[in-house]
Order: structure tokens, then sequence, then C-alpha cells
């Protein structure tokens, strides 16, 4: 089996969420099981270094905007890469910062994606063509407007968040054509979403979560839900899983004391090493929660804000670890001083600092409005700090409540609270507390079951290799 990934984000080199966890580690789960598989990235100048040496493959001399070149490298873990060279496009800036040319530059990747599904380069073509989110979204469509043979494609949505709208203006300079601008194609209320026309030409979809695969067909989930429950039939959830290599307490740099199923006292050291480097109170007693996440609206956070005295008051502590600018960061800021060694926030982003919240910390909350799959509370468990979580998308699907088990049934590895309010994440609060408090030995067994779920990626690799099996079949 012959697998194109075409994407934009590749851990470590270009991370911006998930979707760069998911680009680097499911392309060797699945070459683990034997397919054949090449990735197509932009040629940001971090690309380019991580896939060198380089050779030339094709070149444009104008590619929607300026002379570009395609090259093929190799990622250090191995995969065979293919870097689009567009200096304007990609030299420079964040990824998806918003520009002038966002349009241009991911419709020149998505046209270039299809380009390579259906011609293939020296011999070796995809029978599946897998992209990732809104950016390379078009390419299913550009590959559907072009006769002949093609591979069969594959959409999967890492968040419904963003879509990639733009003026209809821009059609013609994308090489989108102007018949295809109806509102069963390319349309989405008289402009272009990329997102949509990916929805609509793929031949199957894919999310991160069952739970959100279903969530995304409802009507109060926001645009592109009617879309989506009309292809239900072609839509998976499938869930992430973890780099085992990365995200685990043992033999782990960051942690002042690496530790395992066999020595979990020793999250005990963790825990005071923490409070110590966050300045909180040193106090075994205290349930120390922790918060690790971008400050973005989807995730819930003011709802912490408003249950700060709450959880003071139980005894408690609070270590965030975040940034996003906004309201949310100014709170963050400035809650300390309200609650000092009790609360405790570092703005910004550290990955060291985050493993020490997982290996150190009693609970991470994780109160989301929405989240497709979520990492953190996968990373939690692996660490044995048990999440908190809201019942949403794939944290529904990955944390089970002490209330929600059923003898014989699988053990409860977390907290869930239903809706996204001060009282509900307020009575999970309390929960917590409480069995933390008064049953130590409950607390253990559920850290232990939390630490050996199975979160590695040779399960979701092979529904995905089942899924391409099932196209390609249905494809001819
Ligand atoms: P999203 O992709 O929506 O941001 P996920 O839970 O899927 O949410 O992934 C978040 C990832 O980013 C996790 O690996 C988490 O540890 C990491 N992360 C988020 N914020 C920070 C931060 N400030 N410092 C270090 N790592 C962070």
């Amino acid at each position: 089996m012959r697998i194109l990934f075409a994407g934009t984000e590749l851990y470590p080199h270009v991370a911006v969420g998930g979707l760069a966890d998911v680009m680097a580690a499911l392309p060797l789960a699945l070459r683990d099981l034997g397919a054949d598989l090449r990735l197509l990235l932009p040629g940001f100048p971090a690309l380019l270094q991580a896939a060198a040496p380089l050779s030339p493959i094709r070149q444009w001399p104008d590619l929607m905007g300026g002379g570009a070149r395609l090259l093929l490298g190799r990622t250090p873990a191995g995969v065979p890469v293919y870097l689009l060279d567009q200096p304007t496009f990609f030299g420079s800036g964040p990824p998806y910062e918003d520009r002038a040319d966002t349009p241009r530059r991911f419709a020149a990747l998505s046209w270039v994606a299809a380009l390579l599904g259906r011609e293939g380069d020296d011999g070796w073509g995809p029978h599946i063509l897998h992209v990732h989110d809104w950016p390379v979204a078009l390419a299913p469509a550009y590959l559907a407007f072009e006769p002949g043979p093609r591979p069969a494609a594959l959409l999967t949505i890492h968040n419904l968040a963003y879509q990639g709208i733009f003026p209809k203006t821009l059609l013609s300079d994308l090489r989108l054509p102007p018949e295809h601008f109806t509102p069963a194609d390319l349309e989405y209320y008289d402009q272009i979403c990329f997102l949509k026309a990916g929805l609509v030409h793929a031949d199957r979809i894919s999310t991160v979560s069952p739970t959100y695969a279903r969530e995304i067909q409802d009507p109060s989930k926001g645009g592109l839900h009617g879309l989506l429950a009309s292809r239900r039939r072609d839509l998976v959830g499938i869930l992430n899983g973890v780099d085992a290599g990365v995200w685990t307490p043992s033999g782990n740099l960051h942690l002042a004391f690496p530790y395992d199923l066999d020595r979990l006292d020793r999250r005990a050291l963790n825990k005071a090493a923490l409070q110590r480097e966050l300045g909180l109170r040193e106090d075994p007693d205290a349930l120390l929660f922790a918060i690790v996440s971008r400050f973005a609206p989807q995730k819930g956070l003011d709802l912490v804000l408003d249950i700060l005295p709450r959880l003071a008051r139980l005894g408690a502590q609070l270590a965030v670890l975040g940034q996003g600018g906004g309201a949310l960061e100014s709170a963050f800021r400035a809650a300390p001083r309200r609650f000092p060694g009790r609360v405790a926030a570092r703005i910004g982003y550290d990955t060291g600092l985050s493993h020490r919240c997982y290996g150190g910390a009693d609970v991470i909350l994780v109160p989301s409005r929405e989240e497709p799959c979520g990492l953190t509370q996968l990373y939690a468990q692996a660490y044995g700090a048990l999440p908190l979580v809201r019942r949403t998308g794939g944290l529904t699907d990955t944390v089970l409540d002490p209330d929600d088990t059923r003898p014989g049934g699988p053990p409860a590895t977390g907290f869930v609270f239903n809706e996204a309010t001060v009282a509900d994440l307020a009575g999970a609060l309390d929960r917590a507390c409480a069995r933390y408090r008064s049953d130590p030995a409950a607390w253990r067994t559920m850290q232990r079951a939390a630490m050996s779920q199975d979160r590695s990626w040779d399960r979701p690799a092979r529904a995905y290799l089942d899924l391409y099996h099932a196209m390609t079949a249905r494809s001819g």
C-alpha cells in the first residue's frame, strides 16, 4: 500500500498543535505495518534543514505567485519527504499567520499534492492521498477536477474550527474552475471554503475521535454539520495514539525523579520539586491541579478562573502553564497574587515544564468546550496524573469517571463533568478532592489503570490501514 501524506506540520520541526504529533508518529506506525509512505510538506526552513540532503524533482516558473521547486529528502526518522520550496510562501513567519498570500500558499501545496497523487514520481505513485486539515483540503478537489486515473483521497479533520475561508475573487488565481463555485461544491456563503471542498470531494473523511465524528454532524456545532451529516457513511473517528518514546515518566530527562508503575512513590518527589519550582507551598497533602494548554476559548479555561476561591478553600493548588494572549493570559498572570502559594502561572511554551506538570501534578484539568481528540489528558494518564475533563469529543472517549464504571467493565481513569458551567466543574473538583483525601488506595488504583491503558499508535495505524484498504477496494 503506497500512501502520500500531505500536511503542514511535523513534530518537532514545525509544531503548532496535535497535528504535528500525528504527522510524525502515524507514518512510522504505518511503516511498521508494511505501508510504503511518503510525506508532502511546505518547504519551511526548519523542514528544509531537517530533510537534507534534498534532490530537485520538479519545478514551476510560476506556481500561484512565484517560482517553486519540489524537493525530495528524508526526515530524521527516515521517511521520504517531498518539500514544496517556494521561499516567498514558506521562507519565513509562523505556519498559519494571517497574511495576504495565505490562500495561495496552501492552494499551491494542495495543487502539488493532487499532481503528485495523480502522476507520482519516478515510478512511485500512491494508492491513497491522505490530506490533513484545511490547508491541504483543496487537494481532493483538484484531483476530482481532472479526468483520468487518480488515487483515492482521505481527508482527516484535526479541528473543524479552522476551515480556510477566502474571497471568491481568488477562484482563478487558485486554479479552481468557476463552474464548481456552487453551494453543493466549493462555495460557502459566497466565499471559497477549502475544508468544504475537501469534504465534498474526498472519498472518505476521518476525524480524531469517534465522539467528535458524531458531534460535528450536530447543528449546534456550527457550519458544515449538514454536509458532514450527509457524508456520515464515509465519516469515521479514529483516536490518536501517543508517542511512548517521548511521553513516558520512566527514563525521562525532564523529571528529577523518573518513575514507572513499580516506582509510583517517586511521584511525590516530583510533586515536591514542582511545588518548589513554581513557588507553591511545599505540601504533600495539597491536591495539586495543573493546566498545560493554549489559552484558546475552546479550552474552557475561563471556568477555572471562576473556581479559584473554591480550590483554595479546599486546600488544593493550581499550576498553570500556557500562552495565547488576551484576557485569559492576563487573568492567569494576576491569579498567583490573589492566592499566594496556592496558584502559580508560567506564561509561555515550555516542553520540559510540561513534562514536570504531568509527572508532578495529581490532576490535569482539561475543561474544554470542544476537543477533537486532545493529547494532554492522554499524557496525564501515561504519567499517572488523573485528568479532570469535560464530556466532549476525544475527552469522552479516553477518560472514564468512577461514576460511569460498571461491574466487569473498564476501570476509572479520571474525572468527567458534563456541562461547561462553573457548577459542573466545581462538582467534579469536589469529587476529586474527596477521593484524594478519603480513599488513597482508590486513587492509586485509578492512577495504575490510567497508566496501563493502551495508547500506542499501533491500534490507530491498523484502523487507518483498514480504511485505506476499503477505499482502494471500492475505487478499484
Ligand atoms: P491543541 O492541539 O488544541 O493545542 P492538544 O491537547 O491536542 O491541544 O495538544 C496540546 C499539546 O501542546 C500537548 O502536547 C501539550 O503538552 C502541549 N502544550 C500546550 N501548551 C503548552 C505550553 N504552554 N508549554 C508546553 N507544551 C504545551
